[in-house]
């Protein structure tokens, strides 16, 4: 027998039971409606919640119990109408579930990108990644790291309320200059994509899916900075542990990713030196018209081109920082702290020395200082 008190589940063993023999709390969980089941020739009725590291799923053979489930979950894992606080815009992005529009708060007037994900189109594994992904926006607090605001959720829908970045994402912003960077600008991107990795590696979360579309610019200027999004599949590994599961995407995943090896955060580094080619040469390092085959035996197999087209053009610190990268064995691959001490940014003053120590330092408070502010919104 279950009660709901507010944002707590307790449970009870019998429905007189007086005492309760333990409780849920209900904070940033999703609910999700599932189709009816039938057992032992019964019918019966079944939503899920999910917990950040559980799915617990509840049946009902009564009907109209089921519907109070839903109509008082909903109100309890929701209080606040999102609609009343908003003002909803246009779309300014698909992602593989839903899409990403614009919004004003409507008393501060402040603009926010909403990413608006349908549950019903959700499997329960789907929702478990949308679960991850907000907590590891939850955890991180990082200058170049995209920042959450809120989240709600209906029946039907889960929003997520983040920081608006009006410039479009990093492949557009080379696009608009034909793929022609300057060497100090490439350095300065890479730096700032640099210090937001090792600070995600240092929470040992992996990215898993870096490229200049999950890179976005704050404005359209040509200096604007550069925010990391989209931890939709993104992990949390224990030192150690390695992953085998194939994620990423071609052109810009590692080797040992395609070939189904265990890997770690030194993925992360390969995807790091394919996007720094990118920057500094306008090409893919492992590209192919029209095979994907292709791109992958590339990947595993063939040693970019240092000494051709644009790349030629690349100071000697620069093809080192790339070449350094780009190692096919993870094991010979710079750490991310070879790559923020490495003399290619220290040539253009790019020294992360204090900042080092000052994300240490933060560390410890983060998840404290964070939690409390999501309880007071949500
Ligand atoms: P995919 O896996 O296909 O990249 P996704 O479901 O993970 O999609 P996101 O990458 O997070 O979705 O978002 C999809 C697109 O929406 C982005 O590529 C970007 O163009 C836009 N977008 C996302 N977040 C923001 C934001 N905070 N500000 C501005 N635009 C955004
Ligand atoms: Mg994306």
């Amino acid at each position: 027998y279950f009660k709901l008190e507010n944002k707590d589940l307790f449970f009870y063993s019998t429905k007189s039971s007086s005492s309760h023999k333990g409780m849920h709390n209900l904070s940033g969980v999703f609910l999700k409606k599932n189709e009816p089941v039938m057992i032992q020739k019964k019918k019966y009725y079944t939503f899920s919640l999910i917990f950040p590291n559980k799915i617990r799923t509840y049946y009902t053979d009564i009907n109209y119990e089921y519907a109070t489930w839903i109509s008082s979950l909903s109100q309890s894992l929701n209080p606040k109408n999102l609609f009343e606080l908003y003002d909803i815009k246009e779309g300014i992005g698909k992602g593989k579930f839903g899409f990403v529009k614009r919004a004003i708060h409507k008393k501060t007037k402040e603009e926010y990108a909403i990413k608006i994900m349908p549950k019903d189109s959700m499997t329960l594994q789907d929702l478990e990644l949308a679960q991850t992904e907000i907590n590891i926006m939850k955890i991180c607090q990082h200058p170049n790291i995209i920042k959450l605001y809120d989240i709600y959720e209906s029946a039907d829908f889960i929003y997520i309320i983040m920081e608006y970045c009006k410039g479009g994402d990093l492949f557009s912003y080379l696009e608009k200059r034909r793929f022609k960077l300057s060497e100090y600008r490439g350095a300065e991107i890479i730096h700032k994509l640099s210090m937001a990795l090792y600070y995600i590696h240092s929470f040992n979360i992996v990215h898993r899916d870096l490229k200049p579309e999950n890179i976005l610019m704050t404005d359209t200027s040509e200096e604007a900075d550069i925010r990391l999004v989209d931890f939709g599949l993104s992990k949390i590994i224990y030192p150690n542990e390695k992953m085998i599961e194939p994620y990423g995407t071609l052109s810009y995943v590692a080797p040992e990713v395609l070939l189904e090896e265990p890997y770690d955060q030194s993925a992360d580094l390969w995807s790091l030196g394919v996007v720094t080619y990118l920057l500094l040469s306008g090409y893919l390092p492992f590209d192919d018209k029209n095979s994907e085959r292709e791109i992958a035996r590339k990947t595993i197999q063939e040693e970019p081109k240092y000494t051709e087209g644009m790349f030629m053009l690349v100071s000697k610190k620069g093809k080192e920082f790339v070449k350094g990268l780009l190692k096919k064995n993870p094991t010979e691959r710079m750490t991310i702290e070879e790559v923020l001490t490495h003399d290619w940014f220290k040539k253009y003053g790019l020294v992360p020395k204090e900042r080092f120590n000052d994300i240490e330092k933060e560390k410890g408070n983060q998840f404290i200082l964070y939690t409390s502010n999501i309880i007071n919104s949500i």
